[in-house]
């Protein structure tokens, strides 16, 4: 059997019928070097967002089963209109969905994760010398009720595809040439980054930088699978390769800056100073599937007896929430709960971070210096997080940026030839 190859199309890469057949361009290049290929595709353009918009002009809360139900009929179109542009091209294509697959996810509609990928069929077209277009964002519960991954999860279903047969790699491909050093869209002078860690992407993607669906990066850590990102309009760029931070030479304190405005900030005010409160709060959320990020429980005063505890979580979770927090009142006896939506989260990440004093306080600084505000602060060992003001966000990377010599014209490009993966 050849080397497999699985590559993924986002969806401005197959926004319209000519960019599908230049995607097939894309697939017959690979195939033509030799390898099997499977491709993985999301829905064409804007297709998730219209049809969650259709299903918001209907009601304001539509069950999460039925939103699976019309969210995953977008990845449905574009597998088999890529699929014919392969086949028109000359080479020989079949489309699959999650359920022809078998790519078995849990019971939990909207954000499900993969449990299991069956690979036999996928391998008998391969060995017949097809290419395997394949829906990404689709699961199937194994009682055959339809999930989807969440949003960008096409990342997701295509690293886990590459893990489950072995591939020798997968190719992220889509709008920008590859990962920045922050998004080149908000900054221009970012630079492009020719590798960066598991770890730093892995951080990146969980702050906001939606280069890359956090759970594929997981997914590419614990199958130790290469990953490259790359542009679709230009094939003969490398793009940025994703490998084990002990395969890389560190350079700089700072390898990324990414910021998140999808958060919310709730704060629970006057929770008695008991053991379980915190376990009961956090408890009741989790039963909602509700995941929560940063959190901050405050000093609690002696002669109060209580805390105040604050914490992040996505915005469409927020009526979910307060739902719970009425519930658990009577038990939680706190006095007051606020929701604080214009936030933003700003987060540098550096593999280079470890052991070096000062990083911190340049960040807090720099902030400083522009009169940003900082409303709560979390750190991981590769990762410092700062929550701002959400319309001060923008300043704040762009500062960060320059302050820790990210700008274009500074990065130290990576000496010798590229890793040939
Ligand atoms: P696709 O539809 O191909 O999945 P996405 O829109 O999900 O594309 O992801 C690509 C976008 O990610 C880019 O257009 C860019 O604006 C954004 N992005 C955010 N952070 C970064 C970063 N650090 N490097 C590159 N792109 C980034
Ligand atoms: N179509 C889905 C979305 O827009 C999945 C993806 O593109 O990765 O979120
Ligand atoms: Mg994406």
């Amino acid at each position: 059997m050849n080397d497999i190859i699985v590559q993924k199309f986002g969806g401005t890469s197959v926004a319209d019928t000519e960019k599908i057949k230049n995607v097939a361009k894309a697939v017959l290049k690979e195939k033509n070097l030799g390898h099997d290929v499977v491709v993985v595709v999301s829905a064409m353009g804007h297709t998730t967002d219209i049809l969650t918009k259709m299903a918001k002009d209907i009601t304001p809360n539509p069950s999460s089963r039925e939103m699976d139900m019309l969210l995953s009929t977008g990845e449905g179109v574009s597998i088999a209109l890529l699929a014919m542009a392969i086949q028109a091209q000359g080479c020989d294509a079949v489309s699959m969905n999650a359920i022809q697959v078998g790519i078995i996810t849990e019971k939990i509609h909207s954000k499900a994760r993969i449990l299991e990928i069956k690979t036999d069929k996928i391998k008998q077209h391969l060995e017949e010398g097809k290419v395997v277009v394949i829906a990404g964002f689709q699961g199937v519960t194994d009682d055959l009720e339809i999930t989807t991954l969440g949003r960008g999860g096409s990342d997701t279903s295509a690293v886990a595809l590459a893990g489950a047969l072995k591939a020798k790699r997968c190719d992220i491909y889509t709008d920008v040439e590859g990962i920045y050093s922050t998004d080149p869209r908000i900054v221009p002078r970012a630079s492009k980054l020719k590798q960066i860690s598991y770890e730093e992407i892995m951080e990146l993607a969980s702050n906001g930088a939606n280069v890359m669906h956090p759970r594929a990066v997981e997914t590419a850590m614990i199958h130790n699978t290469p990953v490259r990102v790359r542009s679709t309009f230009k094939l003969d760029d490398y793009g940025t390769l994703i490998l084990g931070a002990n395969e890389m030479e560190i350079q700089k304190p700072v390898t990324g800056i990414a910021s998140d405005l999808s958060r919310i900030r709730i704060v629970v005010c006057d929770v008695p100073d008991n053991p379980g409160t915190a376990a009961l709060l956090f408890n009741e959320l989790a039963k909602e599937n509700i995941s929560v990020d940063m959190i901050i429980q405050s000093y609690a005063r002696k002669d109060l007896h209580t805390n105040d505890i604050a914490f992040t979580m996505e915005k469409d979770d927020l009526n979910k929430a307060m739902k719970v927090l009425e519930q658990i009142k009577p038990d939680l006896k706190y006095s007051k709960v606020f929701a604080d939506e214009k936030i933003a989260n700003v987060s540098i990440v550096g593999a280079g971070m470890i052991g070096k004093p000062g990083i911190a306080a340049k960040m807090f600084k720099t902030l400083a210096n522009l009169g940003i505000n900082i409303k709560m602060i979390a750190t991981s060992d590769i990762k410092i997080s700062c929550l701002v003001d959400s319309d001060r966000a923008n300043d704040a990377v762009e500062a960060l940026h320059t302050v820790f010599g990210l700008d274009s014209k500074e990065i130290a490009e990576v000496k010798g030839d590229l890793p040939n993966i």
